[in-house]
């Protein structure tokens, strides 16, 4: 049995959907690398007794740890060190200690800006040195200190109960505390329990969920224990993901489970070690021997949507050149070259425009791959011979060799549009690994 941990996220503009919440899952991805199942992901507004409700409820499920994020600043809405020394049954005292170093991080900036009040400034970040008894401080990111909290007799959950890690809301500022907060004694005390997993993800492109969920049901039947493996699958971006945990003892029922899935889907397995289509699009583009091969695009629906994909890994600029937006046809003749004729005669949305801008991106940007694509979007721009969501793509190589295809494709203009990357992503790699 693993340790469980539960999360809160504080904060009115979370809870109210201003800012998206980026902390919880980024937490509970975290604590699984550490062996840790995340139990529940709870949001409180910046209420106290919301707070101490949700870590009541948390305890009471019998977590080991919670993590909080947010409400560590300086003002009055920021309650989180309170309610959670409050909760572990800890008084709250001035650390003078830290009060310094919270003043010398803020010698700079009322330097910079001597009309500040000097002594609000120092007295409501006072505020932030008044810390639990008895807590582990994790020195301030930005101004705010983190806290590791354990548990007390005098708390709600007595001594039994979970430890309490306290981050700060800010992203920039909670991810590098969080290394601060899993050194701590307090924090490996309290997740002393959890196991050591291993964690594998298979991709699948090109096939329906319910396929796997078939797969499954039939690698059962084939006498593999499938119940020594916790299997999650999930769609994402139009790609089939089987992210599976299981105790090192299982690694030979893992290894017949992948051996099952390859030999059932050959082909559309694309990825057993967890690498991503865009990755291993880059690594092919890159290729061995500091001899890269470059890429542009002309897109047309997409809205260079693909070149701002392949422009986001690192080390990008070694193979991509840049990419055509020719959303109209006037931009589709001047920028990519596509003859205004053919244009006339077989319509924007059509396989022979997407090779003509693949063409044309070659042509225009002197690269060794090219891509072309032209659809509809919507809503409100098909007809019934092209609807919304046909989309034309073509992948093509400066010696002529080419790949277009035709997809239909469901959902909103954004899903149309963010499958048609994932598509073309799935073409490049197939041309290049034939090539
Ligand atoms: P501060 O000292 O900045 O007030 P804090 O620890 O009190 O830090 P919050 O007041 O809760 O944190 O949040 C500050 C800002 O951090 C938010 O306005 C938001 O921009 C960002 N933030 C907070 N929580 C989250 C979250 N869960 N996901 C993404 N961003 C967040
Ligand atoms: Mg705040």
């Amino acid at each position: 049995m693993s340790a469980r941990a539960g999360i809160v996220v504080t904060g009115t503009e979370v809870l109210s959907g201003i800012i998206r919440d980026s902390n919880g899952p980024w937490l509970s991805e975290r604590l699984r690398e550490l062996g840790v199942d995340a139990a529940q992901i709870v949001i409180v507004g910046d209420r106290p007794d919301d707070l101490h409700a949700a870590l009541r409820f948390l305890a009471e499920e019998g977590v080991a740890v919670i993590v909080t994020s947010g409400g560590l600043g300086p003002t009055a809405d920021d309650l989180t060190a309170d309610v959670v020394g409050r909760f572990q049954g800890r008084e709250m005292v001035l650390d003078e200690s830290l009060f310094g170093r919270i003043a010398a991080i803020l010698e700079p900036l009322l330097s910079r800006w001597p009309d500040l009040d000097r002594d609000a400034v120092l007295r409501s970040n006072r505020k932030q040195a008044i810390v639990p008894q008895g807590a582990t401080i994790l020195e301030p990111v930005g101004t705010a200190p983190g806290l590791v909290v354990p548990p007390s007799e005098a708390g709600v959950a007595g001594i039994g109960g979970p430890a309490v890690v306290v981050l700060p809301g800010p992203p920039r500022e909670l991810q590098p505390m969080w290394r601060t907060a899993t050194a701590t004694d307090a924090f490996r005390a309290a997740t002393a329990g959890a196991g050591v997993f291993e964690w594998r993800i298979m991709r699948l492109f090109g096939l329906p969920e319910s396929e796997i969920a078939e797969s499954l049901l039939v690698a059962e039947r084939d006498g593999i224990q499938l119940g020594e493996l916790e299997i999650t699958t999930c769609l994402r971006r139009g790609e089939i993901e089987i992210a599976t945990r299981f105790a090192p003892s299982a690694n030979p029922v893992y290894a017949a489970f992948e051996a099952f899935v390859r030999a059932r889907h050959g082909e559309l397995l694309f990825s057993t070690d967890g690498s991503t289509i865009d990755a291993q699009v880059a690594s092919l583009l890159l290729g061995t021997g500091g001899i890269a091969r470059t890429i542009a695009t002309a897109e047309s629906c997409t809205g260079g949507l693909l070149a701002g994909r392949l422009t986001d890994l690192a080390g990008s600029s070694a193979y991509v050149l840049g990419g055509l937006v020719v959303y109209s046809n006037a931009a589709k003749v001047a920028l990519a070259g596509v003859a205004p004729e053919l244009l006339e005669r077989v319509g924007a949305v059509s396989a022979e425009v997407a090779e003509a801008l693949a063409d044309g991106a070659i042509a225009r940007l002197e690269s060794d791959v090219g891509v072309g694509i032209t659809g509809i979007a919507g809503p409100g721009g098909g007809t019934p011979e092209k609807p919304v969501g046909l989309v034309y793509v073509c992948v093509a190589l400066r010696d002529g060799r080419r790949m277009t295809r035709k997809l239909s494709l469901p959902g909103s203009r954004a899903d149309i549009r963010d499958r048609t990357t994932t598509v073309a992503l799935h073409m490049i790699r197939r041309l290049l690994l034939d090539a």
